[in-house]
């Protein structure tokens, strides 16, 4: 489903943010990449959906390359990958159904959007994924009157509702308490199997990568240092 092939990146300023990255995650896998702050886990990220580019290799989702995409085919690939980052990245004044509606933009035209226009089939996808993550009945509160768990739940809906097939997850948990923690990462375990989106977390936790996913990918200094099942990674993946 996702695929490196030889991936370096190295930032303007001569920084090393990914060395000769290999690997492969399958369809509906559960993926952590596990390592500590500024070992390459959001370069890592940021590199499957081209938030930014890649310096060498190849990066292949389904069966395309998204390092060669351009233009309408590079729109309908970011149109299946959901992301998900640490500080939710709603619009705070906006509510709550139109934060999930914004999922829906890729599938229509910008003048449609621009004006909040969204066919009742949007709205009920959009109602659909907030029940599914159990806070349907904030649909209508602002985005900021939620709690962060709260927040980072809609975002989840919002991939949703963008009917994505993979969800890129960067450090989602990072600013919550460790109860909410657990709630949060329960909803993304429990989409991954209900609806079988490929799903990878970035997390600086071993213990929490331990209880979530199926498999482990261990980074540090840009480079695999681990790729293997939850039971043979040791705390220093
Ligand atoms: P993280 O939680 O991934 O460690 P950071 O706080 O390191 O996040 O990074 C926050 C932002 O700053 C990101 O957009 C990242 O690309 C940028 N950034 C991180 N390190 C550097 C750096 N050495 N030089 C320039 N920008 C950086
Ligand atoms: P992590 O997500 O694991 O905390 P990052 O991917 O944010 O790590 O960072 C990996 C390395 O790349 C770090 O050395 C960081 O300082 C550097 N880096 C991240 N973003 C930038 C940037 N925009 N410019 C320069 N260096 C960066």
């Amino acid at each position: 489903m996702i695929e490196f092939k030889n991936v370096s990146k190295v930032y303007p300023n001569g920084t090393a943010g990914l060395k000769n990255v290999n690997f492969k995650i399958n369809k509906g896998d559960f993926v952590v990449i596990v390592g500590l702050s500024g070992a390459g886990k959001s370069t890592l990220l940021r590199s499957i959906n081209r938030l930014h580019e890649i310096t060498e290799g190849e990066i292949i989702i389904g069966d395309k390359s998204i390092t060669a995409a351009r233009g309408k085919a590079l729109l309908r690939a970011r149109r299946d990958i959901g992301m998900i980052f640490q500080n939710f990245n709603l619009v705070k004044r906006s509510s709550v159904i139109r934060n999930v509606l914004s999922g829906r933009v890729g599938y229509h035209s910008t003048i449609r959007t621009i004006f909040g226009l969204f066919p009742k089939r949007d709205v009920e996808l959009a109602l659909d994924a907030l029940d599914r993550v159990n806070i349907k009945e904030k649909a209508y509160s602002r985005a900021d009157e939620l709690s962060g768990g709260q927040q980072q739940r809609v975002s989840i809906a919002r991939a949703l509702a963008q009917e994505a097939k993979v969800i890129l997850a960067d450090e989602p948990v990072a600013s919550l308490d460790p109860l909410t923690t657990r709630q949060v990462m329960d909803d993304l375990r429990r989409i991954n199997k209900e609806l079988g989106i490929t799903t990878v977390v970035n997390l600086h936790f071993i213990d929490l990568a331990r209880d979530y996913a199926t498999r482990i990918i261990g980074i540090r200094a840009g480079e695999i240092v681990f790729d293997g099942p939850v039971e043979e990674a040791t705390d220093s993946v």
